[in-house]
């Protein structure tokens, strides 16, 4: 039975998730910005929150930890290497360490870039990654403590995974990123599309996530620096991926 997902927005344009496993009745969230309406959201369907899964230390991730804590007993999970700045961690995940949401099993996929210690919780069985600040909706985190190669090779990681997987990413920044993609990637059709779709649902408030694997690797540009459409608009022809998605990621900073 697949995992249920609950998206819920929190404070200005942040996503956090609940993942419920209906067949056990167990209930994770992921990422903690505020407590308040993640709260209301477990009271409204009378879940439990058993587990606390944190993806990388930034404030706008984190703050309400310590009042959803408080508040259901959760256990807190979050990287090892990010235990010194993340809320106190039940539980410390490096990659490749298995987690479950009840009866479905997860795995988790370090993503640095944006930081160091930035995970990924991926679960195969109902094809749902839990991305936030790496891979987002038609974009990507910015790159505050990683490299550019790191990063490229955390969303190379995110790219290889089954083009039906569904990315809850961490933010509403998908109009600002359609912006810039057409940018980019101009003559992509179905980027022209997605963008159109984006647009109207930002004006009309609805969120834009979460997407689709498929989605991404067809739209998003900082997945497309094999392409070579992109390549030659952008001079690279005989760059590396990495030096293209770089290129890409430097042009986003300056937008
Ligand atoms: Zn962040
Ligand atoms: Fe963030």
């Amino acid at each position: 039975m697949p995992i249920e997902i609950v998206t819920i927005p929190c404070r200005s344009d942040n996503y956090a998730y609940l993942a419920h496993d209906p067949a056990t009745g167990t209930t994770a969230v992921i990422d903690v910005p505020e407590a308040a309406p993640i709260a209301a959201a477990l009271a409204a369907r009378d879940w439990k929150l058993r587990d606390i899964l944190l993806t990388h230390h930034h404030t706008d991730h984190v703050e309400g930890v310590e009042a959803l804590r408080a508040a259901t007993g959760a256990r807190v999970q979050g990287a090892r290497a990010d235990a010194h700045r993340l809320p106190p961690l039940d539980r410390a995940l490096a990659e490749g360490e298995a987690i479950d949401i009840g009866s479905e099993e997860g795995t988790v996929i370090d993503v640095s870039g944006h930081t160091i210690g930035h995970i990924a919780f991926y679960f195969p069985e109902t094809g749902v990654v839990f991305t936030a600040d790496s891979l987002m909706a038609l974009g990507c985190g910015r790159v505050f403590e990683g490299t550019m190669p790191m990063m490229w090779a955390s969303l190379s990681k995110l790219a290889a995974l089954p083009p039906g997987t569904l990315v809850c990413s961490g933010h509403e920044y998908s109009a600002a990123n359609a912006r810039f993609a057409l940018t980019i990637d101009p003559d992509n059709a179905a980027l022209a599309t997605r963008a159109a779709a984006v647009f109207a649902a930002t004006e009309q408030g609805r969120p834009t996530v979460p997407t689709r694997l498929a989605e991404e690797l067809a739209t998003n540009p900082f997945l497309r620096a094999a392409d070579p459409a992109i390549r030659a608009r952008l001079g690279m022809e005989t760059a590396s991926d990495a030096e293209v998605f770089a290129e890409i990621r430097k042009r986003k900073d300056r937008f």
